[in-house]
């Protein structure tokens, strides 16, 4: 059997990996750590050390891994049917799977994708080619919010605004129109929230009056941006962003490829709003974090703008792997969790629990703006140092505790199955690294 450093030195000389300066993993400086198996909320290497998995391998998982009722449905769907072309033929786990995202989100149509930035691409493109089916190919351009991420492909990154990952494109790219962001950290002494998404509505609406009509959508992250560094907002800015589209005759593209799934509280984030967005792209823990796969729901109205004698009205976009079934079903395991298991109301006093033992943490005298939303948390580290975030990692990696900091946030998106035992831990080993770090 191999070992542990095999698969290291396999995998630095074979293996190009993401989001990576390749050469800190020459040097020691990050540790690249080869994973053998997981089980519920922790992972673990060939020599057995485990770690907890406290961002849910990177925003998808849900249920803890290897988990036996998603595992069984893929190996039941395993030996009738793998994979079958999506256009001209279709499967039952496709039509079961947006039948019921149908009827939990009130958007009647389905159309997927294998990640989360092909689900952004389709909507900008449908938006934009529903306006060109009306007549006004003028609406082509998007409106996004200061520190929004959507993806990393050249049309997404064109409607994000976190600079580390798009400063070398510049010139690939179609900029999308920024408009200020709702993020609570902004409030003024005396400012609520609610104060803040009111004035960030406020610049909305003088971008709308303006541009209006040269704007086909307004993509956000509904109440937590994420890799911009798990921003947090009051619902109120949903409500009067969808309102100013409305009245300004430009789509609302919801990105829920993170916030979905109960992350925020709800089943999906938008809801904490009361209202309904006119696209809606799903991804990551639509299959519990298990296969790739996304979807864009949408209304009739929008699919009713593309159906039409002429082929070239229709939305011709294809992904070899689109619905593909394995995924469906992993997907429809995932739902039948939600609806069998009482999650979200579990969630909630796991989460009143958590809260109070990151206390600690929120109270360290280097935090800054310790906030909570749902089953995520995070907190802004006041520090100079600039190798805060690999420091960190490192530190939390020796505690037995996989965080990954975004610039100097440290956050928490830990998966739903994190016994309390677990969060005691990482609760305490989180405050431990953080000081260790700093030293
Ligand atoms: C992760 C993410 C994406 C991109 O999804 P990928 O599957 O990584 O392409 C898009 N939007 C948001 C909000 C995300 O968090």
């Amino acid at each position: 059997m191999m070992n542990q450093s095999d698969w290291l030195a396999r995998s630095r000389a074979a293996v190009w990996h993401p989001c990576t300066q390749m050469k800190l993993h020459e040097t020691g400086e990050l540790p690249l750590i080869p994973i053998a198996r997981g089980a519920g909320a922790w992972l673990y290497d060939f020599e057995d050390r485990r770690y907890l998995d406290a961002i849910s391998s990177w925003w998808v998982n849900l249920f803890g891994h290897a988990h036996p009722r998603i595992n069984a449905a893929i190996k039941d769907q395993l030996d009738r049917l793998e994979h079958v072309i999506l256009a001209g033929f279709t499967h039952a786990p496709v039509v079961e799977l947006s039948e019921r995202l149908s009827a939990l989100t009130g958007l009647g149509h389905c159309f997927y994708a294998s990640d989360g930035s092909s689900a952004v691409e389709i909507a900008l493109k449908m938006s934009f080619h529903y306006w060109r089916n009306h007549g006004r190919p003028g609406k082509s351009r998007f409106l996004c919010l200061k520190g929004s991420y959507h993806g990393e492909t050249l049309g997404t990154l064109g409607v994000g605004d976190v600079a580390l990952y798009k400063e070398a494109y510049g010139p690939l790219m179609r900029e999308a129109m920024t408009v200020p962001s709702p993020d609570a950290r902004l409030a003024e002494p005396g400012e609520t929230a609610e104060d803040v998404a009111e004035r960030a509505a406020r610049g909305l609406e003088a971008m709308l009056a303006e541009h209006h009509a040269s704007v086909a959508a307004l993509i956000v992250e509904p109440l937590v941006q994420g890799a911009g560094g798990m921003v947090m907002y009051d619902p109120e800015y949903l409500r009067l962003a969808c309102a100013l589209c409305d009245r300004y005759n430009i789509h609302l593209i919801a990105d829920e490829i993170m916030v979905g799934f109960g992350r925020t509280g709800t089943l999906f984030a938008h809801e904490q709003a009361g209202i309904r967005p006119d696209f809606l792209c799903l991804s990551k823990g639509l299959t519990g974090g298990y296969l790739p796969l996304s979807v864009v729901l949408t209304t009739n109205t929008i699919y009713t703008a593309f159906y039409d004698d002429a082929i070239t009205r229709g939305f011709l976009h294809s992904h070899s792997y689109t619905g593909n079934p394995l995924a469906c079903r992993a997907a429809l395991a995932t739902l039948d969790l939600f609806a069998e298991e009482q999650v979200l109301e579990r969630n909630q006093q796991f989460a009143e629990r958590f809260t109070g033992l990151l206390a600690p943490l929120a109270n360290h005298p280097q935090a800054r703006h310790f906030r909570q939303r749902g089953m995520i948390w995070a907190v802004d580290i006041a520090t100079r140092d600039p190798d805060f975030r690999l420091r960190f990692y490192r530190e939390a990696l020796q505690r037995e505790i996989l965080l990954r900091p975004l610039g100097t946030t440290i956050y928490f998106m830990p998966p739903y199955v994190v016994n309390d035992q677990d969060a005691a831990l990482l609760a305490e080993q989180a405050v431990a690294a953080l000081d260790a770090a700093l030293a």
